[in-house]
This record gives structure tokens, sequence and C-alpha cells, in this order.
């Protein structure tokens, strides 16, 4: 078994990944605002520098160091997939992509996935080196792992988030044919030897099972707590 990817966690529950390429180090996304001391830091124990941030979407907290890292690094390459950077700009990112990304592009030793699904532009990273997908929200792995489009009581915000739940879970199941030895998801634990529970995860989201009573009352507070729209409360959407 190759060794887990390499994990800065934030508020017990906001991934973000160091990738060691030979030229540096590739950032996969930024978590929320205030992380980039812990990114700093944490990059510069591996002796590379920073070379680069790939996000696999423009949610806020995906991009929170953004700005600071740019700032604290104006030579940082910012690469997102192409239909995210509207999105990255609505979010009040100020920084601009270098570079944005479509499915078959090679960032370092990783290859982007077209993702849409949970943004429009959503991508995912596979390291060809050591088999570990970088997928994003497309699955989440709070309390355990199941699609995006699916409603968790116990941490609906991704669900709550989604763009397009119909189509994240197509994206999903797209993801089962990827030789995946590891993934590495932005909420929750990574897994090894991931895709029988992600085949389950799929069939889950498949099934038109509803959300039960106590999970829709959650979602929909929720969503009145935080403005959001409530698309997926209402049922599987699009
Ligand atoms: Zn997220």
């Amino acid at each position: 078994m190759s060794r887990a990817p390499i994990r800065i966690t934030q508020f017990g529950l906001v991934n973000t990944y160091l990738v060691l390429e030979d030229d540096g180090v590739t950032l996969i996304d930024a978590g929320m605002p205030g992380l980039e001391r812990r990114i700093l830091t944490t990059v510069q124990r591996t002796g590379l520098p920073l070379k680069r941030i790939a996000l696999t979407h423009a949610h806020d907290d995906h991009i929170g160091a953004v700005d600071a890292l740019m700032a604290a690094r104006p030579d940082l390459e910012l690469l997102v997939g192409e239909n995210d950077v509207a999105l990255l700009a609505a979010r009040g990112c100020r920084a601009t992509p270098t570079r944005t990304l479509r499915g078959g592009d090679h960032v370092g030793s990783l290859t982007v996935i077209d993702t849409p699904g949970h943004s429009p532009g959503h991508v995912a990273f596979l390291d060809k080196r050591d088999g570990t997908l970088y997928a994003g929200d497309t699955f989440v792995n709070v309390p355990d792992l199941h699609v995006a489009s699916v409603l968790s009581a116990i941490f609906p915000l991704p669900t709550l988030g989604t763009h397009d739940l119909g189509q994240t879970t197509r994206t999903a199941s797209t993801l089962l044919d990827v030789p995946a030895r590891w993934l590495a998801l932005g909420h929750g634990r990574p897994l090894s030897d991931p895709t029988p529970s992600m085949r389950r995860a799929v069939v889950d989201a498949e099934s038109d099972r509803e959300p039960s009573a106590l999970t829709r009352a959650v979602a929909t507070l929720t969503s009145r707590l935080m403005g959001m729209g409530n698309a997926a409360v209402a049922g599987k959407a699009g």
C-alpha cells in the first residue's frame, strides 16, 4: 500500500493536500481564510518550495487562503477548472488564475479529470505515481462515505452547496472507472482501496431514497441559517 496523502485539516472538517513534485509542492485546495500560516509551515518542512495551488473548485472552504498565499509568494501558479473561473471571482477571490484546467491536462504528476456537478468547473486530480485520487467534494467522507448529492443530517453543507445534484451523481459514477488506491476528499478522512466504498455510495445516490424527515429538518434549518437555496431539501432536483 502506498503512503497516505499529505493532508492539512482545518476545524477537523476541511482538507487541503500537499503533492510533492521534483520542482516543488502543489497545494490542492486552500481551505478557509487563515490557513496560510499552517500551509507555509508545513510546506517548509518538506524542504521544497510551494510552486502552485490547484483548486478542485472555487467554493469558499477551498479558496480561503488563496489571496494570502499569492501575496506571500507572488510567483505562485494558480490553477482552476475553466468553468469555475467566474465562480472564483464571484466568491471574492482577487487573484487571477495563471492557468485554467480541463480534463486530460497535466499538473506535474497529476492528471486532471473533469468532474462537474458540485460546481460547474469542478475537477479531480489523479496522481499516477501512487494512485491517489484527489476528488474534491464529489464524494464526502463525513460521517461516512457518500456522494455529495445525498443529504446528510450530520454534515449537510456540501449537499446544500451543490450546483447540480443529478450531475454530481453521474460524475461520481464515472470516477468508479479510475484505478484509485487512495481517495482524498475535501471533507473527511482519506480512504485506501476506495472503489468498493465508492461503488456503494454511488448505488445509494442512484436509488431514489428520499432524505428522512429529520435530515430534511436539519438541512432546512442549516440552509436558513446560511442563507442558502434549498434545492437539496426540496428533493433530488437536476
Ligand atoms: Zn467543500
